[in-house]
């Protein structure tokens, strides 16, 4: 992908800045035990609004849930916080 930001790093759009805040809100957190770690860790993932995939599916009757379906399946699972290790 290119970087068309790249003299301005520091500057973010508000288009970026709300969908930053977006990912922070929907990045769900839980404590997982991660063997690398060999400890109990903070584990987060990617959060995704039920909501809306609900929403989009009666928009398009029913069609949206075999997105859905293929979505969950691929979407990372929990990963350790600390060493980025699959975890759970
Ligand atoms: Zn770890």
């Amino acid at each position: 992908m290119e970087n068309k930001m790249a003299h301005q790093e520091e500057r973010l759009g508000p288009g970026e800045v709300v969908q930053r805040i977006l990912q922070i809100v929907s990045q769900q957190e839980t404590t997982k035990f991660c063997p690398q770690c060999a400890k109990h860790v903070r584990a987060v993932r990617p959060g995704t609004s039920r909501l809306r995939q609900l929403g989009l599916t009666l928009i398009t009757l029913g069609i949206w849930s075999i997105v859905w379906i293929i979505d969950a399946i691929r979407r990372p699972g929990w990963r350790c916080s600390n060493c980025d290790t699959r975890v759970g």
